[in-house]
């Protein structure tokens, strides 16, 4: 062996015994092999420890575009039509193969869920979503009202259709990991993404931060607040099950039927008291019993919470029983502590069920959500911080991107919107303050502990997902930035596009 090679060989074992990695740089030839052309740049050790220094490598441009939305849930399917409706050239990227977020990937089904009689709804695409999946056979009516339960596998083809239909350009598998700032300004104009492409760039205009978990607007440094991690809303491990005696489960809720004032049986939770006679499809004391015959351990306490749609074909689906509590979803150790915790509670769950409830004897798993659902996590701190007493009282406002409901589902608080009432939702509640040309639409917008048990609500996210989409193709038009955006002009935008602003 020659000493050149001896040199290579040797510094790589020096490296690797370091726990250092190295990149390789590798060039493919006609026949397709794929060689390694030149020796990687090495990264060090902080002096301090914990702390590994990446050495500086170039990335390729995947693509470029006008309108980048981050996060193909509710809020980023909502923002990815609106900004290709308004004109803008866009790319909808995510994580995961499929769009559609928490309904795709934890498999919640009830989108419209607190469409009692009386609701004045938001209209938008949030609605349009909603009837395109029942039109193409993919939803059930929910128990209680008119609303649809969504199938969630389903609904990945519906996403799909939509965002095909409109022109939207799609990236899928693609993690957002940092962002690029133009130059030294307080502007974004791209961000870095890893998949299985390697790490790579996309470059735009403007980005819409629709992670749930407010991914970019923290990566950008922007201001955020996280509940404490005790008063966290709880995650939850969705599962479906087949196999269910349809007839026999419904003659069951009938005969022992559940309502609103039942969810609050082993917390204390405020209604304005119209909830409390509802219907609800709520099954929880059913663990109790389950525990007391000895079927399930005693220390399985967060067991209990709602049924969905039954099908013709022995499937119960979007069973939202098994909860944790006190999971940063923001913190990976969390994350894979309650993935793993959730599907053993889940199983719990559904091994009291066949012993207590009629028609789940012969029930088996059918699969779990692809995904642990999280409620609760960043919110942004914003130009506006819409308030608990913004939701509960009609609240207006002059740069109003639409409506929602008031409708509370959080923090010991259920109020449905039986009432008619609603409140008009802010732009300002999207603008992070030191960032530009961002803006986040979804659960993570800005507001107190009440306003996200209102916002959070699928219905929500689309109206700010609608409405950041098209003040960032309109920003675009007028050649300013999104904190600069005429809201007038965009407010006409999202009447053009059938939105109620008021
Ligand atoms: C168990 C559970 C039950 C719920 N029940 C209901 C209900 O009955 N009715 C209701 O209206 N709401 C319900 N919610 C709330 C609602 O589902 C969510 O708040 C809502 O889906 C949030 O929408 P979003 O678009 O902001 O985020 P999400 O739906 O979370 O979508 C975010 C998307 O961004 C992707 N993503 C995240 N980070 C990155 C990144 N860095 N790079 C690329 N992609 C990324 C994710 O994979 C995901 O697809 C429930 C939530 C949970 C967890």
């Amino acid at each position: 062996m020659d000493e050149e090679k001896y040199k290579a060989r040797a510094e790589r074992m020096i490296t690797r015994w370091a726990g250092q990695r190295i990149t390789v740089n590798r060039e493919t030839t006609d026949e397709g092999d794929v060689m390694r052309h030149a020796p990687p740049a090495l990264g060090e050790f902080s002096e301090q420890g914990g702390l590994y220094i990446e050495p500086a490598k170039a990335l390729p441009i995947l693509a470029e575009c006008e309108v980048l939305v981050v996060g193909g849930g509710p809020s980023g399917l909502a923002a990815a039509l609106a900004a290709r409706r308004a004109g803008a050239d866009t790319i909808l990227l995510e994580r995961f193969g499929c769009f559609g977020g928490v309904i795709t990937t934890v498999g919640m089904e009830t989108l419209a869920w607190y469409r009692y009689e009386g609701t004045v709804e938001s209209e938008g695409i949030g609605v349009e979503m909603e009837r395109r999946a029942a039109q193409m056979g993919g939803a059930i009516k929910w128990p209680y009202n008119d609303s649809q339960c969504l199938d969630a596998d389903f609904f990945k083809v519906v996403a799909d259709h939509l965002v095909r239909e409109a022109g939207i350009r799609p990236i899928l598998h693609c993690l957002a990991v940092d962002v690029i700032f133009d130059g030294d300004s307080q502007r974004l104009k791209g961000i870095v993404t890893e998949s299985k492409s390697g790490r790579q760039v996309i470059l735009a205009n403007r980005i819409i931060d629709c992670t749930g978990d407010a991914d970019i607007a923290h990566l950008a440094g922007a201001s955020y607040r996280k509940t404490p991690k005790d008063k966290m809303l709880g995650v939850t491990t969705v599962f479906n099950a087949s196999g269910v005696d349809k007839a026999r489960f419904l003659q069951y809720t009938e005969e022992q039927p559940a309502t609103y004032a039942d969810w609050s049986r082993t917390w204390d939770q405020e209604t304005t008291g119209k909830e409390d006679v509802l219907r609800s499809p709520y099954l929880d004391k059913e663990f109790d019993e389950a525990r007391r015959l000895g079927v399930i351990p005693q220390n399985t306490t967060n067991l209990g919470g709602s049924w969905s749609a039954l099908t013709e074909a022995g499937e119960a689906t979007n069973l939202n029983l098994a909860h944790q509590n006190g999971i940063d979803c923001t913190d990976v150790m969390d994350l894979t502590k309650a993935e793993m915790q959730g599907r053993q509670e889940a199983l719990y769950a559904l091994m009291a069920l066949k012993k207590v409830v009629p028609g789940f004897e012969n029930a088996k798993l059918r699969n779990f959500g692809m995904t642990l659902g999280t409620r609760d996590s960043r919110k942004i701190i914003g130009r506006y911080n819409l308030t608990g007493d913004d939701v509960r009282n009609q609240a207006k406002f002059e740069d109003s991107v639409g409506i929602f409901p008031e409708f509370i589902d959080g923090y010991n608080v259920l109020i449905l919107p039986s009432t008619g009432r609603y409140f008009e939702v802010p732009y300002g509640c999207m603008v992070p303050l030191e960032v530009d040309n961002l803006l986040v639409a979804g659960r993570c917008v800005a507001g107190d502990m009440v306003s996200h048990a209102a916002m959070r609500n699928m219905m929500a996210c689309t109206v700010t997902g609608q409405g950041a989409g098209v003040a960032a193709a309109v920003s675009l038009q007028q050649q300013t930035t999104t904190a600069n955006v005429d809201i007038a002009l965009v407010q006409a935008e999202l009447a053009r596009q059938g939105v109620r602003l008021h």
